[in-house]
């Protein structure tokens, strides 16, 4: 019975044949990485055969996937802006809605200046990173309460060859005291903290310090924003990212600290998701 040996799969067939089981374009990413291949070689190779350590690495990929971790996670890296990231389960796997965060962060930072900028909470340095690439002269201070997160940060500054990003732990603006900047941003965690979410799909993957924050999930928000006068200077601005239902609460909260030129802006899917406010100058 066993003598006839199954002919070893293709790319095309292997990937044909897991269509049911996860999205094409994530078997796609998880078998190039499985190759150690860029996913392009797969097109030019659809008739190439694998061979068994190969299509056994994939579908152990593929069953991970199934059981929800990310694909970020699965391939360790994840691009944002125009970095590629290093990611791990320490981490929030950067999305791209915040890269609204980081295009309304640049509108308000003049090219030639050397400004220093905050980013609370920086993760994987998504945000700190991208900031510091697009403003050379400007000196990023990156924060993070958690050690892992802040080494896989630092290891991501290093590898994009990024000099101006100081790594600094802590939580908010208890990493950095005393000092003033000119312009904070934070994706800080919004998620309330009994939203079914947390418990389906890629979230159960992710740090619940980076998704969940109190019981309405503007704990660390309103930490944040209390705290930032006493460390923006004159005319500094401050930045958040948010849930789509926080929009209205987030602008009370900026007013009611005493910033001025509050509003919301959407994300590319029209959803609110980033509140911005600018102490006098
Ligand atoms: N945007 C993420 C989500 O809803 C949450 C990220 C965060 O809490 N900062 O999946």
């Amino acid at each position: 019975m066993n003598d006839v040996p199954c002919p070893a799969p293709t790319v095309r067939v292997l990937l044909d044949a897991v269509r049911g089981r996860i999205e094409p374009a994530e078997a796609e990413i998880l078998l190039a990485h499985a190759l150690r291949k860029p996913r392009g070689w797969l097109y030019a190779h659809a008739s190439d055969a694998l061979d068994t350590a190969d299509a056994s690495r994939f579908e152990t990929l593929l069953s991970r996937r199934q059981a929800g971790e990310p694909v970020a996670y699965l391939c360790g890296r994840r691009g944002f802006w125009t970095l590629d990231l290093a990611v791990t389960p320490d981490t929030l796997v950067p999305r791209p809605e915040t890269e609204l965060l980081v295009e309304l962060a640049l509108a308000q930072l003049p090219e030639d200046r050397e400004l220093e900028l905050a980013d609370l909470g920086t993760g994987s340095g998504a945000i700190a990173l991208a900031l510091a690439s697009e403003r050379p002269r400007a000196r990023v201070a990156a924060t993070d309460a958690s050690a892992a997160a802040l080494d896989v940060a630092r290891g991501n500054a290093r590898d994009a060859g990024l000099a101006n990003v100081g790594f600094h732990p802590g939580d908010w603006f208890g990493a950095v005291p005393g000092r003033r900047f000119a312009l904070v941003v934070s994706n800080p965690p919004y998620i309330a903290q009994g939203d079914p979410h947390l418990s389906q799909g890629d979230l159960r993957h992710e740090p619940a310090m980076a998704l969940a924050s109190g019981a309405d999930g503007l704990d660390a928000i309103r930490v944040i924003v209390r705290d930032a006068p006493a460390h923006l200077h004159p005319g500094g601005w401050l930045l958040l990212e948010h849930g789509l239902d926080q929009g209205d609460a987030v602008r009370a909260l900026l007013r009611a600290a005493g910033f001025g030129e509050v509003a919301t802006h959407r994300d590319l899917e029209q959803r609110d998701r980033v509140s911005l406010g600018r102490i006098p100058p």
